[in-house]
């Protein structure tokens, strides 16, 4: 069926969208607040995946880039390496703490995430550094505990 102009009465195809004669919208595809009275009147498109970063995800759940820089993921980092050379869990544990910290900063937009990675290295080395100490700790017990039950 073809479409008839509500103004001029011009006689139009029936996949127009505008008015041959007077180019007035003719209904067709033509978006109004009431098509979406569920939406309050908003566009479809709000709140829709943000198509225009590539699937980038959102920097709300990534942290602050304007944060200032912190100096905690260098500490913790630090910390773990020292405990691995000589300390164990006296350094291992307080890198963890370090590293949990400021991953928690970076969670909640107190912080930058450009230090993310070194604070999780800096957490995960420091609970290493503890559990292997800790075995060799418990190691070093039972042989000296065999040594010292070892009947020569
Ligand atoms: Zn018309």
């Amino acid at each position: 069926m073809t479409r008839t102009c509500p103004k001029c009465n011009q006689t139009n195809p029936p996949d127009a969208a505008f008015c041959l004669n007077c180019a007035a919208a003719l209904g067709l595809g033509a978006p109004t607040p009431t098509q979406n009275p569920q939406a309050g009147g908003q566009s479809p498109y709000i709140g829709a995946p943000p198509q225009a970063f590539g699937g980038t995800p959102n920097f709300a759940v990534q942290g602050n880039p304007q944060a200032p820089p912190s100096q905690r993921p260098l500490i913790s980092v630090i910390l773990a390496g020292v405990g691995l050379i000589c300390c164990g869990p006296l350094t291992g544990i307080p890198a963890a703490l370090v590293g949990w910290l400021e991953l928690d900063a970076i969670k909640n937009g107190k912080s930058s995430p450009d230090g993310k990675m070194m604070a999780q290295i800096g957490f995960w080395g420091g609970i290493g550094v503890t559990i292997i100490h800790g075995i060799l700790w418990v190691l070093y017990l039972l042989f000296g505990m065999f040594a010292s039950m070892a009947p020569y």
